[in-house]
């Protein structure tokens, strides 16, 4: 899943998700405006500010969310699957590497 699959699946709007896409190709990997925010979602510098000036709450920011679970979880049937599969592959990329290795 790319971070654009996921930044949609769990409802984050496009801006920030480009944002955070662009703070990773500038190596700043995604920064956190909001202070005491621990949601896993960092809004983009122009949502942040919204939050921080009480305009909004960072749940607002959420829209067309397709992940089951409630804002801020976020281990949607989904993500399970994804993650899931990803340890599988990568068990099966240790077994081929090493075929001698017993699991
Ligand atoms: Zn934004």
């Amino acid at each position: 899943m790319s971070f654009l699959e996921k930044g949609r699946y769990y409802g984050y709007p496009e801006c920030c998700i480009f944002a955070f896409i662009e703070s990773f190709a500038t190596r700043e990997s995604g920064k956190n405006y909001i202070s005491n925010n621990r949601s896993g979602f960092l809004p983009c510098f122009a949502c942040a500010q919204k939050v921080i000036n009480k305009e909004i709450k960072i749940k607002d920011l959420i829209k067309n969310r397709e992940c089951e679970t409630a804002f801020p979880r976020d281990n949607g049937k989904r993500i399970q699957e994804y993650r899931k599969n990803m340890m599988a592959s990568l068990l099966k990329k240790q077994t081929q590497a090493n075929p001698l290795t017993k699991i």
